[in-house]
């Protein structure tokens, strides 16, 4: 594989930073004009190495390198950050899609084993318009379109009146499904945008999925009083039994090996002088595991209406947001363990608690493998987002690895 040079991707990279941030990061946020500036950059790239380009009916661009079969390899990544994004999320793995493209290209004499396709997702963060996973989810045919349609930015302007001015018709989003047709496997590499990696002290890992999530509004009716002439025992306080949520929940997530988060607590009517009428907490809990997550959940929902019960007050839950987990695929988390091993001794099986397209192509039936590579100070979102040059090496290499076995599988199916 003498041809694959990870250097040039870190030197990608930075050119690509040079061009999209300023002192505050990076600022490629979708349909916006250095998001196209940015597309503009990775498609002369993608021309210059001889690869055909289309963009789809979502605005996903697809970067492709025909075959001996019309199996595909999909490698995808998102050229799309947040506002004051960091240099790594997203564009390493399109920039490493496209060192591996080179690669193949280089070695294959133009015509490698199967089809390798390279896919810029639109939008996968969302930051504009707030829904995540855009362009793979109406590939994967998951978008709501209804849902989608009633999106507005800070500015008022809807979805697709932005898409439109990117040469996008909303009517026809999904149409870019047909793009998955002869997709045999895809894969991603992402930062792992958590501490996991960094506390292991190990460059890579293979990603078994993504979290499931149940997300739930939980609020405790009890009764205004004051705060003066009620005597304790007399109490029934909302936020007594919303408290006791809290401690309760690090006892769920370490029973059954999930997350739980309360991200916020109201009370009414909130002033110094009253007892609390009503407390409504947010609860989101997340798990790889579909039982794990359900059980989690019971957990939670028995507690409270036991705590309510204590203070001799009730307790409502309203569902908010629920996404089911979305496991990857074991030969491929296989391959993916071995390129990591082949690379640098020591990998790591762990699961994503952020989404990624990678779920929604897995949802899509499309067999699927993610590879994490460490983030120094666990952080991502922000412009101190941040991996050793070295361990971007490790991750191109490893990358690499990943896409021969799989093109190969690919191959002998
Ligand atoms: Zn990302």
């Amino acid at each position: 594989m003498s041809e694959l040079n990870p250097s040039r991707t870190i030197e990608e990279l930075k050119e690509l930073r040079r061009l999209t941030a300023d002192a505050n990061g990076a600022q490629r946020v979708a349909f916006t004009a250095v998001w196209a500036k940015a597309r503009s950059w990775l498609e002369g790239k993608a021309r210059e190495l001889g690869a055909e380009i289309e963009r789809d009916e979502a605005g996903n661009l697809w970067m492709t390198l025909r075959g001996e079969s019309e199996k595909e390899l999909l490698i995808g990544g998102h050229i799309d950050s947040v506002p004051n994004g960091g240099w790594l999320d997203g564009s390493l793995n399109t920039l490493a899609g496209l060192e591996i493209l080179r690669r193949i290209k280089a070695e294959s004499d133009g015509k490698p084993l199967v089809t390798v396709r390279l896919v810029d997702w639109a939008d996968e963060e969302g930051a504009r318009f707030g829904r995540s996973l855009f362009g793979s989810s109406a590939c994967s045919g998951n978008l709501d379109l209804e849902e989608a349609r009633a999106l507005r930015d800070k500015d008022s302007i809807s979805l697709p009146a932005a898409l439109k001015e990117q040469g996008i018709d909303f009517a026809r989003v999904k149409d870019s499904g047909r793009q998955l047709a002869r997709a045999a496997a895809y894969i991603e590499l992402h930062i792992e945008q958590g501490p996991v990696l960094l506390d292991l002290d190990l460059p890579l890992g293979a990603v078994l999925g993504t979290f499931g999530v149940e997300r739930h509004g939980i609020t405790f009716h009890g009764q205004g009083a004051h705060s003066g002439s009620t005597p304790m025992n007399r109490r029934k306080d909302a936020f007594l039994g919303a408290a006791k949520m809290s401690p309760q929940i690090y006892r769920i997530a370490e029973r059954n090996g999930g997350v739980c988060t309360i991200g916020s607590c109201l009370t009414k009517p909130g002033i110094v002088t009253s007892v609390v009428e009503e407390c409504r907490i947010t609860l989101d809990q997340r798990h790889l595991d579909a039982d794990a997550l359900a059980r989690m959940l019971e957990e939670a929902r028995e507690a409270s209406e036991r705590f309510g019960k204590e203070g001799n007050v009730t307790v409502q839950w309203e569902r908010i947001w629920q996404i089911e987990p979305m496991p990857f695929h074991d030969v491929l988390i296989d391959f993916c363990d071995e390129s990591i091993r082949e690379t640098c001794g020591k990998s790591h099986r762990l699961p994503s608690g952020p989404l990624h397209d990678a779920a929604e192509v897995a949802r899509a039936g499309i067999p699927t493998v993610m590879m994490f590579v460490q983030s120094l100070h666990g952080i991502s979102h922000n412009k101190i987002e941040d991996t050793k040059e070295e361990h971007i090496e490790f991750a191109v290499t490893a990358f690499d690895r990943l896409a021969e076995k799989v093109m190969h599988w690919i191959a002998a199916r």
